[in-house]
């Protein structure tokens, strides 16, 4: 795997400009000039897959509560969890992302982030402010939001959907977005009735004004949407939720979206979260995932880990193990 592990490199310039900036402002100016945007920002990370170039965008960090996580672990259990993790019950820090795969003549946008909102929203009882800036990041990576040519939505959850209108606005005009049938349907029929409001509005304002003309549905289990990129259903989460195989050469990477929410579910595959649809689905597609990456022998990107949520899984006998490679 080619990773550009950036991170050392950029706290040592940033070491560097800072130190040049209080002896030699001018010349800082002008290293700061030359340096390629995402060596200064912590908020992008590229790999290349073969022969496709990715970046993953921070769009925001949000934060969740441990009872929201783990609502059937078992309370001591969890509490050495906690602590191995070194995990605050009340503030689990969790990033939205955005992957941008360049490859061939084709710019793919996997998600898009929540949205940019001057109001903070209202969620279970707590005020948010939402200010995504994935629109921002791909401006400043020299990323023509006009270029995108194809926007693979994941599911409809607001973090993933949010970002596809600004005021009534399309963001992505050029591209066809990539949905699976099994999730329109859900949200497009009496059957999300009792899903969260906040969840229905961003749907109302996101997804609904999609017209056919942008819309392409996939409807197998498992379907190559682009030459090398594959949609394989992940349902539990959602009904509809896909996780996304990258494989250029003999490489290959799998953004495995919301099928676990935290390090910890990789280890306890039957710890529930109170934003999965149907748990035992959601059992059964995180147990499908780990085996995939093993006989893709393909790096993970989980949406909601530690930005920049990369890494492998690794198995032991009957446990699972994550290994964060960023
Ligand atoms: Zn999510």
């Amino acid at each position: 795997m080619a990773i550009q592990l950036l991170n050392t490199f950029k706290m040592k310039k940033r070491d560097f400009l800072k130190n040049c900036l209080l002896t030699t402002a001018p010349l800082a100016i002008g290293v700061l000039n030359k340096l390629p945007l995402e060596m200064l920002n912590s908020d992008i990370h590229k790999l290349t897959i073969g022969n496709a170039n990715c970046t993953i965008y921070k769009d925001l960090l949000f934060n969740y509560k441990a009872t929201d996580y783990f609502i059937n672990a078992e309370p001591n259990e969890l509490e050495s969890y906690l602590t191995k993790y070194n995990i605050n019950p009340d503030q689990i820090n969790s990033p939205f992302i955005a992957m941008l795969i360049e490859l061939d003549d084709r710019k793919i946008l996997i998600d898009t982030g929540s949205g940019y909102s001057n109001t903070p929203i209202s969620f279970r009882g707590r005020t948010f402010p939402l200010k995504g800036q994935l629109l921002s990041l791909l401006s400043q990576s020299e990323v023509d939001n006009e270029s995108i040519t194809d926007v693979i939505i994941t599911h409809f959850h607001p973090d993933h959907i949010g970002g596809i209108y600004s005021d009534g606005k399309l963001n992505y005009p050029n591209a066809k977005f990539h949905v699976h049938q099994k999730e329109w349907d859900y949200w497009n029929t009496n059957k999300s009735i009792n899903e969260n409001p906040l969840f229905q509005l961003f749907v109302e304002k996101n997804i609904k004004p999609l017209s056919n003309e942008n819309l392409s549905f996939v409807k197998q289990d498992e379907y190559e949407i682009i030459p090398g990129i594959t949609s394989i259903i992940a349902s539990g989460h959602t009904p509809g939720q896909i996780a996304i195989l990258i494989k250029s050469g003999d490489e290959s990477i799998l953004y495995t979206s919301d099928s676990f929410l935290h390090p910890i579910h990789i280890e306890k595959l039957n710890w529930r979260t109170n934003y999965d649809n149907d748990h035992k689905k959601a059992r059964s597609t995180r147990e499908k995932l780990l085996n995939i990456s093993i006989t893709e022998n393909a790096l993970i990107n989980s949406f909601h880990f530690d930005f920049p949520g990369l890494g492998i899984a690794e198995q032991n006998e009957s446990n699972w193990k994550w290994i964060s490679k960023a």
